[in-house]
């Protein structure tokens, strides 16, 4: 899976996820989760 913040490729196993819109997204650090979690509009991709 995708980190939509970097687009570093990120193991599903990931612990830093968070869920928008139905869909999961995955994180490769705290901080790009909480630019996400900021603006998920931003970066969720349909
Ligand atoms: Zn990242």
């Amino acid at each position: 899976m995708k980190d939509p913040i970097c687009g570093m490729e990120v193991g599903e196993d990931s612990k830093l996820k968070s869920s928008y819109k139905g869909k999961t997204y995955v994180f490769c650090s705290a901080n790009c989760k909480q630019n996400f979690d900021k603006k998920p509009e931003k970066y969720a991709k349909s």
